[in-house]
């Protein structure tokens, strides 16, 4: 199931980058498309709310 993309930027190294999101509400984790840490993107409603930690 996919919500569509979204932007949103990595709390390491500031990149903001477009991904799937896979979930309507809650925490995804993520590998950032530049420095390829992950990091966990908040998810409301299909969307992210440009929250990440
Ligand atoms: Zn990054």
């Amino acid at each position: 199931m996919s919500y569509g993309t979204g932007v949103t930027q990595c709390p390491h190294c500031g990149s903001i980058g477009t991904y799937e999101i896979r979930m309507q509400n809650g925490g995804q984790v993520i590998t950032c498309q530049n420095c390829r840490k992950n990091f966990t993107a908040e998810v409301h409603n299909g969307q992210f709310t440009g929250r990440s930690r």
